[in-house]
């Protein structure tokens, strides 16, 4: 039975571990957190649940179909419920709008609060599924950098139709021409964050992202996000998969250009395959020190990163839902902020994810578990703690004037996450969410492969590579860099 090492127990990892375990091989996880999920984590305090990271799940049969690779029912272990309403957006101009599921409904919806042609609205978002149905079994599903893939029917047919994917066009200057009302071009633009991106930069082709919301649907997890890793986790212990929580990789060993296992603190490991979750960037600085580096694709720009704050607040707001968004007043200037200046603007859009709206037990009765994030710039060695203390002054005073309360004093507990914590726990390079940015036409073909070119039986899997971050996308990469290697093997 061939043996596998795997670096991290992040969710791209995890999914890794799986579907080797599935084909037959011996698996161990080295992990330097002393728990599962890097970034897909959770804590409690004082009374109060909150989802460390991800808060918006689409695509949840990457989930469940890791259970049917082992027989198991996954609505046994793993359960879900998709959302009706989507989001609640809120501008300065005191204009409300829920995003609703129904694509149908949503068009009807807009047109009646923005006065704009419903047609033109199903008919971006017709074409938004359309780009997706064409490009994602080629760019989402396959390496981008076996020949195979590009001898595909389906590889062929994306390729004939690549003028209409609007490659050459920014997603904003596309949702300007399409939609052109300032309050729903914003909406749509916002999409870029779904992988870290600037809506001015990334390409037209991102307007994709919204059918997986509007169309294929967001959900809830049972017990929040954070089951997603606990439920993996479950399964893969059933499995008997071997987790080493605490246990650093230091140095990835390689022989003759081949992998051969790794180097943790105290000892060596030796495997057939080495499979990398550690973001692209750290694996080669980190633990492959002496080896060549792909100079071109850790250059790449990264994404964009966070500021969370945490906060459980001793009130109820019924006006926000699961999701809910707080346009800046300037958001060509927020995105000129981020990736130009890196820094942060001081009217930002203001993410509030609440999940004891579908979770009353994640806060003590008539409270609410607050998720308040702001898109970040990685760190660039910025003074945090001056730039956390002015973006909670900007957040608090954007949420009384769009909401009209007072919010400081219903804060009882809170924490703060910021882009050098992020770092520390995931050893996601400058706090990046989704490894690189895709802030430019060709950014998927630069992304890193799901393979070393120049070290044999060396994998990686995850945000920072081949498909990229989010964690549908990190599901598919585990996909993607499994089949890989059972193919190997
Ligand atoms: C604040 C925030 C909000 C987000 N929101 C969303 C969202 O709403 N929806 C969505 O889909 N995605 C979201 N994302 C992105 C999503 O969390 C990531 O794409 C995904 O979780 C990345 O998973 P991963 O397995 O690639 O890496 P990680 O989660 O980073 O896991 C890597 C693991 O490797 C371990 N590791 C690193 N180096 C070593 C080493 N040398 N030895 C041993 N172990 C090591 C780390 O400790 C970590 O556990 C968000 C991310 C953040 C941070």
């Amino acid at each position: 039975m061939p043996s596998s090492i795997i670096v991290g127990a992040g969710i791209a990892g995890i999914a890794a571990a799986l579907r080797l375990r599935a084909a037959g091989m011996s698996v161990t996880v080295f992990e330097a957190n002393d728990y599962p999920g890097g970034k897909l984590h959770a804590f409690e305090l004082g009374g109060y649940r909150f989802d460390a990271g991800p808060s918006l799940f689409t695509m949840p049969e990457l989930v469940t179909e890791l259970f049917g690779l082992f027989g198991e029912q996954s609505d046994e272990f793993f359960q879900y419920h998709r959302k009706e309403s989507v989001c609640n957006y809120f501008w300065e101009d005191g204009i409300r709008f829920t995003v609703n599921a129904n694509r149908e409904v949503f068009a009807r919806e807009a047109a009646a609060r923005f006065g704009v042609e419903a047609a033109s609205v199903l008919a971006y978002l017709k074409n938004s599924q359309r780009k997706y149905d064409l490009t994602a079994p080629l760019f989402l599903e396959k390496s981008l950098h076996k020949i195979g893939t590009y001898l595909s029917m389906d590889t062929l047919k994306a390729i004939a139709q690549i003028s209409e994917m609007d490659i050459g066009t920014s997603l904003h200057s596309l949702n300007e021409a399409a939609i052109g009302e300032p309050h729903l071009v914003q909406l749509f633009n916002r999409y870029a964050t779904y992988n870290g991106s600037s809506p001015y930069r990334t390409p037209g082709i991102m307007s994709m992202i919204p059918h997986l919301e509007l169309h294929l649907g967001a959900y809830f997890p049972k017990g929040g996000m954070h089951s997603i890793t606990t439920s993996l986790y479950q399964l893969a212990l059933r499995q008997g998969i071997q987790f080493h929580f605490g246990q650093k990789v230091e140095q990835i060993l390689v022989k003759n250009r081949q992998a051969i296992g790794v180097q943790t603190t105290d000892q060596q490991h030796f495997a057939e395959f080495v499979v990398s979750n550690m973001d692209i960037f750290s694996t080669y600085k980190k633990l492959l020190p002496g080896q060549p580096h792909p100079a071109r694709t850790l250059r790449q720009e990264r994404s964009s990163s966070a500021v969370i704050f945490y906060w459980g607040i001793r009130a109820q707001f019924p006006e926000l839902d699961l999701h809910n968004v707080l346009f800046s007043g300037d958001y060509r200037q927020e995105f000129t902020h981020l990736f130009d200046h890196k820094t942060l603007f001081n009217d930002p859009t203001v993410y509030l994810n609440i999940t004891s709206k579908e979770a009353p037990g994640d806060a003590p009765p008539g409270c609410e578990n607050w998720f308040v994030m702001i898109n970040a710039p990685g760190d660039y060695g910025q003074n945090w703690p001056a730039v956390v203390a002015q973006t909670r002054h900007d957040i608090l005073a954007k949420v009384n004037r769009l909401l009209g309360t007072d919010l400081a004093p219903l804060i009882e507990v809170e924490d703060v996450l910021t882009p050098p914590l992020i770092e520390l726990r995931t050893s996601s390079y400058r706090g990046a969410l989704y490894g690189a940015a895709s802030n430019s036409s060709f950014a998927a073909f630069l992304r890193h492969p799901n393979f070393s070119s120049k070290i044999k039986h060396l994998y990686c899997c995850g945000g920072s590579v081949h498909p990229g971050g989010g964690i549908p996308l990190c599901l598919l990469s585990a996909k993607i860099t499994a089949g890989l290697i059972i193919s190997a093997s």
